[in-house]
């Protein structure tokens, strides 16, 4: 079945997919399908001091094609007898995160790595990318993941930040988030400086600026 998900994912508009272990959920499912669907470069480079209307329905529009993609890969897991859960491509409950954390999955499944911005680095286009993240009951067999550490001496999203919420702080698995990013900072800034834009959900400007995934490392 692993391949035969990851061929179904990529056939549809995945570039990467991949399969972990999944953490503890409130499903008791205890594997995750994982994959990422690449932002447009045209959309991403339009990103200067703030995000642009296109990037936010763009963010949208990327959204709801993963919750259709990971419906889709559902189904077909169903129809080989699997449980599933697709994991909503964007959802807090309660003000808090969603129901399973696809930073984790993607990191758990070989796709990338965690930078200093806090975005997952996926290891062909860098953060410019959504994820999707199905937990399921199909026994897939593991390979191991090694994420490295992309970064190195960069620090472009730190010195970008508006908000300065990027401490610049070198992520492993151990690293508790507040030591790497001022989500708050973060999430303040957005909602009083881009309200007018995505009502405050959006930035993006940590995404652009990082030479990661570009094709002109710009
Ligand atoms: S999304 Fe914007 S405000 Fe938030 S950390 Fe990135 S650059 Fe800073
Ligand atoms: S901008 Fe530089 S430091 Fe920030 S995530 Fe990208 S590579 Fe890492």
């Amino acid at each position: 079945m692993r391949e035969k998900v990851i061929e179904f994912l990529k056939s549809r508009g995945a570039e990467q997919a991949g399969v972990c272990r999944a953490a503890e959920n409130p499903f008791g499912m205890d594997y995750a399908i994982s994959y990422t669907v690449r932002l447009s470069d045209a959309i991403v480079d339009g990103i200067d001091d703030a995000p642009t209307h296109t990037y936010f329905h763009h963010y949208r529009t990327v959204n709801a094609f993963i919750d259709r993609l990971s419906l889709e890969c559902g189904f077909m897991l169903a129809s080989h007898g699997f449980k599933y859960v697709p994991v909503p491509a964007s959802q807090s409950v309660n003000g808090m995160q969603g129901i399973y954390s696809h930073k984790r999955a993607a990191v758990d499944a070989g796709l990338g790595t965690i930078g200093k911005s806090c975005l997952f680095l996926s290891s062909t286009s860098g953060p410019r990318v959504r994820l999707g993240t199905i937990l399921t009951d199909c026994k897939f067999d593991i390979l191991p993941a090694e994420p490295k550490n992309l970064c190195g001496d960069c620090r472009r999203c730190a010195a970008a930040c508006p908000a300065m919420a990027i401490t610049g702080a070198v992520w492993s698995p151990d690293t508790p988030r507040t030591e790497m990013l001022d989500a708050k900072a973060c999430s303040d800034h957005m909602k009083s400086a881009f309200k007018h834009i995505g009502r405050g959900a959006v930035c993006g400007i940590c995404m652009r600026v990082c030479p990661l995934g570009t094709n002109n490392n710009n």
